[in-house]
């Protein structure tokens, strides 16, 4: 199983490398593109958290795209417990930030929406 590094550093301050192969690109794809040295062709993706260029093989495009779509509806499904609630939205995430900073210490590691996991990779 390996995990997909999503919080990748800016790919404008490294070389952009092929997701399949590891090849340095000369610029930073900004869509899908085909690498010159093993003629895979992956994707490009702005993330959805970091800002961050990233560059995906199919497979794991699609598994990114699923997982951006599930944070999307776990915010929008926050967003409406907030007005559901009628409280400080604030107090919201707070309470996010708070039961984050629990699960946390609880597991040892980091409990947020923005973790991918991919089989057999
Ligand atoms: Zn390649």
């Amino acid at each position: 199983m390996t995990e997909i590094n999503v919080i990748t550093p800016k790919v404008e301050e490294q070389k952009a490398r092929c997701p399949y192969c590891s090849f340095e690109l000369e610029k930073t794809p900004t869509r899908k593109q085909k690498c010159k040295s093993c003629g895979k062709e992956f994707l490009a993706r702005t993330h959805y958290l970091t800002k961050n260029k990233i560059l995906l093989t199919e497979k794991e495009a699609s598994i990114y795209d699923e997982q951006k779509d599930k944070y999307y509806v776990d915010k929008s499904l926050i967003d409406g417990l907030k007005g559901y609630i009628n409280i400080d939205s604030n107090e919201v995430d707070n309470l996010v930030e708070k039961t984050q900073e629990e699960l946390n210490a609880k597991f040892g590691k980091v409990a947020s929406f923005k973790i991918m996991k991919i089989e057999g990779v």
